[in-house]
């Protein structure tokens, strides 16, 4: 493991903020990665880490990501992520105190990085920050959020699922396609019945089998075990779970001509986007198809949008997703690489 000195001598991003808690023990660690486009965006992750210094790399790399999610979103924010690494999850008064105390240095910051939720932190968290400061995001509706991301996170994969298909096969018609979706949760059940609703057969695994059946029975699909995903012939296999999906060993498995789900930080090594370029499997960038959320809570939040614009934005998702896909095929790169190399070129120029 990296020491401190080592990570920050090293990494590409702007500033790393440290701060150790005193009262709970915690380490938090806010990196703001690029604040090229605007203020550094991008959700708290609350965890246990081994170490420290553990606890700063995640939050170095998920800032990265976030500049590269958002500047491929277009919108107008850099990229930040905000660890606060715990001994425990803790729950109650200690937890709202921390959070307290968290948002105390969130507002020191003067808008340069700005909140939002990430694992094991909600709604209700940013509420609690919301007492402090005026710089977070995805509070809930009675708070004066936008409410959850995930409805908005399955509509852009929706598109991206009819981008990726039009590729593929000319016509982004649903009727008669098959989709895998992998996780029946937040984003997973509205992506099921929007592509049920369109005409496409659903497939439907969850780790927890009940949950499978129920969405599948709902949107008029079939339940697959959670452990035959891979296997399962369809055009589209999306996954709706958790990140790590795609890796050497498990790309070769694959029965399908696209994979578009909203799951983050699918590719388990960066070599599964070149086998899956070579196995002629067209994947969807995970950052530019599951930013539905992000467009979503930025756009009510801040610039003001109502319902509408939030449907362009959302659509538009497939729109960059073809760009991402013709720049792949003219310059005979992966489509992660032409994602990657769509968000530097907004960088640059933005
Ligand atoms: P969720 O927790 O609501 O649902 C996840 C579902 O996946 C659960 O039903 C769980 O039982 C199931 N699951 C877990 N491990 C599984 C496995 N190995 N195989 C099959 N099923 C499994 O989460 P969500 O909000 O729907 O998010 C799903 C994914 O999308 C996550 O990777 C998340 O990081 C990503 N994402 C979510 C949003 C959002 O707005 N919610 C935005 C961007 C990205």
């Amino acid at each position: 493991m990296l020491t401190f000195e080592q990570l920050l001598e090293t990494w590409d991003g702007e500033t790393a903020v440290v701060h150790r808690d005193p009262e709970s023990g915690a380490w938090i660690f806010v990196c703001l990665h690029s604040t090229r486009l605007g203020p550094a965006g991008g959700g708290t992750r609350m965890k246990v880490y081994d170490t420290p210094a553990e606890a700063l790399q995640d939050a170095m790399r998920l800032s990265g990501a976030m500049t590269r999610k958002l500047a491929v979103a277009g919108l107008p924010f850099g990229g930040g992520k905000a660890v606060i690494a715990v001994a425990e999850i803790p729950s109650g008064e200690e937890r709202r105190a921390l959070l307290l105390r968290y948002a105390d240095l969130v507002a020191s910051l003067g808008g340069s990085y700005r909140t939002s939720s990430d694992m094991n932190t909600g709604e209700a968290d940013m509420d609690v920050i919301g007492e402090r400061t005026e710089f977070v995001f995805g509070r809930s509706v009675e708070a004066g959020g936008s409410g959850s991301p995930a409805p908005p996170t399955a509509t852009g994969v929706y598109h991206g699922i009819r981008a990726s298909l039009s590729h593929v096969y000319g016509s982004d018609d649903l009727d008669g396609r098959s989709v895998v979706v992998q996780g029946a949760g937040g984003v997973g059940s509205p992506l099921a019945e929007q592509l049920a609703s369109a005409g496409a057969t659903v497939f439907v695994a969850d780790i927890d089998p009940g949950r499978a059946e129920t969405l599948a029975a709902r949107v008029g699909g079939a339940a697959v075990p959670a452990d035959r995903v891979l296997d399962t012939a369809c055009d589209v296999f999306a996954p709706c779970a958790v990140g790590g999906v795609l890796s050497v060993a498990t790309v070769p498995r694959l029965r399908c001509r696209i994979v578009a789900g909203s799951a983050n930080n699918q590719l388990a090594e960066p070599e599964a986007a070149d086998l899956l370029q070579g196995r002629g499997i067209l994947y969807a960038p995970d950052y530019v198809i599951n930013a539905g959320g992000a467009i979503a809570i930025v756009g009510l939040e801040q610039l003001g949008w109502g319902r509408s614009e939030l449907d362009t934005a959302l659509a538009q998702i497939g729109d960059t997703l073809r760009q991402i896909y013709e720049r792949a095929d003219a310059e005979g790169i992966s489509t992660a690489a032409a994602a990657d190399a769509l968000a530097e070129q907004r960088l640059k120029v933005g």
